[in-house]
């Protein structure tokens, strides 16, 4: 049956929008399109937009049709500090961008808490398109969406990739140890450190664990040789 030209067009552009909120997350503008000089840093971001245009053209599981906006990722592409979290919300979904709703806040100030800006670290999740109502990724939409997730860890290659919550520490492990028994130590992930946290929003529910929380970012400040300025 023939598309229709209208739903094509539109789908077009939304491609075309979703391929530029990508371009301006990793940094690409203009200028950088011009240049023509081979280096280390330019060919990891042109391997990071082609590995961003084709999740933005992804469709190998169902949640690409309830989705307003693939959500790739974001941050410094040289980045030694990587945070991995489940999926994108509602507000991620709109925006295109990871961690910008209330949990994304707490995120943003624990980074600076621990001197960064967001823009000195990467932040990405598990899975690119939003669940419907925010339900728990379902096992086959991880496996679809893993090795998605893999390309950009190697691609970035931080020094330590901090889980956010349940799902992405125990996908990135390969475990089904709950997160408050995983909390507190240093994984490994293929030759990196793998220091899984709890989930910004979880800390929103019970503020309670915002202090183990804490300890987990001195460790991972610590280990990067981070002086911290100010208590969390
Ligand atoms: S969640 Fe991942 S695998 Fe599923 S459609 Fe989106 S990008 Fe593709």
């Amino acid at each position: 049956m023939a598309m229709n030209p209208v739903i094509n067009r539109a789908e077009t552009l939304k491609v075309l929008r979703n391929t530029l909120i990508g371009y301006l997350n990793l940094g690409i503008n203009e200028v950088e399109f011009e240049k023509h000089k081979p280096n280390k840093h330019k060919s990891k971001k042109h391997l990071l937009t082609s590995l961003m245009n084709e999740v933005f053209n992804c469709r190998k599981c169902p949640l690409y049709k309830g989705k307003k906006n693939y959500v790739f990722g974001e941050g410094d592409t040289d980045a030694s500090l990587m945070f991995v979290g489940e999926a994108p919300g509602y507000y991620e979904d709109v925006d295109g961008k990871p961690f910008v709703g209330k949990a994304g806040k707490l995120l943003t100030k624990i980074i600076k808490a621990m001197g960064f800006e967001r823009d000195n670290v990467y932040i990405s999740n598990i899975l690119k398109c939003r669940p419907p109502n925010n339900r728990d990724p379902l096992q086959e939409e991880i496996e679809s969406c893993l090795p998605y997730l893999k390309r950009q860890i190697e691609l970035i290659n931080p020094e330590i990739i901090c889980t956010l919550g349940r799902f992405a520490a125990q996908t990135l492990i390969g475990t089904d140890v709950t997160i408050s028994n995983l909390r507190g130590r240093i994984f490994s992930y293929k030759r990196r450190k793998l220091i899984p946290v709890f989930h910004p929003s979880f800390l929103l529910r019970n503020p309670q664990h915002k202090k183990e929380t804490w300890e987990d970012m001195q460790m991972i400040c610590r280990i990067l040789g981070k002086e911290i300025e100010k208590n969390g």
